[in-house]
């Protein structure tokens, strides 16, 4: 399918996320995973009380680059009662539907079926009300996946930090990770029973901090992170959350660690007050200062 309508020509390009991913060695998505998919629910449930996993499954499927479990991707939602033929239409010919930004968490090549996780917040956004509305036949767009975070791993000692939104990403990186990997991850959930069942090296050592209202700033992480014993040796990170933890855990990581750039991915993945796009604008201008 050949598309060449702007709107998807700016989901197709990933500066930002080549920006930010300095350690994303990977080459770029195959000009098929460049092309909008119309993907299909298969199931849906809540993994946790705060979060819904959606699988999506069907020949649609077909042709997505395997082995980018925790690669972003863009979930192009249809407006509130459009109906599918109508939303096909919108992704070959535009305008852009609303668009949010998310990570395929499994991808099972043999069954085409794929996982995404919503985190679920109140008030709800376009994507968490679709998530929490979504059941079999529901439908939307994908654009994607990137690449990987973390493609090559060579840390003595590694460090991965996230709330509920990074999750995803945090849980892949850990399962993709050599099984003699050493280490320390620290996720921050809604609630206890927010804990999942992620399959992490031995060496690493996980805590799980609990922090129930996510639009009140939290300093849990970051206090925690200045509290460990900081071994010598090759650190990598992969950190993602809401903006201002970021931010913090950053100037700690670069200035005063001074852990290099292409060794620690870090991300801000949701700001306390803003919508994906203002917070996407805020990075731009951040990114180009
Ligand atoms: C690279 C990348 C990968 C991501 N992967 C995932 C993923 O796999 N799963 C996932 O759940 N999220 C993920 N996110 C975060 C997700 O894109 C944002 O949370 C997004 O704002 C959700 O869209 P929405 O339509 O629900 O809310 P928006 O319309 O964007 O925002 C509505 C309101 O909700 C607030 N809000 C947004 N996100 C959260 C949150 N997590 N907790 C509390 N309040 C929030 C906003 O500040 C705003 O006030 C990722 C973000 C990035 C940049």
């Amino acid at each position: 399918m050949t598309v060449a309508t702007p709107f998807l020509r700016i989901l197709e390009d990933p500066p930002l996320v080549r920006m930010e991913h300095p350690m994303a060695l990977a080459p770029p998505p195959d000009a098929k995973s460049r092309t909008p998919r119309l993907l299909t629910v298969k199931r849906a449930w809540r993994l946790t009380p705060n979060m819904i996993r959606v699988t999506f499954g069907g020949p649609e499927l077909a042709g997505m680059p395997a082995g980018r479990e925790g690669a972003n991707c863009k979930i192009l939602l249809p407006a509130p009662g459009q109906d599918r033929a109508a939303f096909a239409a919108q992704l070959q010919s535009g305008p852009r539907p609303v668009t949010r930004t998310y990570t395929v968490r499994h991808f099972r090549e043999n069954d085409l079926e794929m996982d995404i996780d919503f985190a679920i917040h109140e008030p709800a956004g376009p994507a968490t009300a679709w998530a929490k509305a979504a059941g079999p036949g529901r439908f939307c767009g994908f654009s994607g996946p990137g690449p990987t975070k973390l493609t090559q791993y060579v840390a003595d000692w590694y460090l991965v930090a996230a709330d509920m939104s990074a999750l995803p990403v945090a849980a892949a990186t850990l399962e993709a990770m050599p099984r003699d990997a050493k280490g320390v991850a620290i996720f921050e959930i809604t609630e206890e029973a927010d804990r999942q069942n992620i399959q992490v090296p031995p060496g690493i050592a996980v805590h799980w901090h609990i922090h129930p209202n996510p639009h009140r700033p939290s300093v849990a992480q970051e206090t925690f992170i200045r509290g460990l014993d900081w071994p010598s040796g090759r650190i990598q990170t992969c950190i993602a959350g809401e903006s201002g933890v970021i931010q913090a855990l950053r100037t700690f990581l670069h200035k005063e660690k001074a852990l290099p750039r292409e060794d620690t991915y870090i991300s801000g993945y949701w700001k306390i007050g803003l919508i994906e796009d203002e917070h996407q604008k805020v990075k731009r201008l951040d990114a180009k200062a």
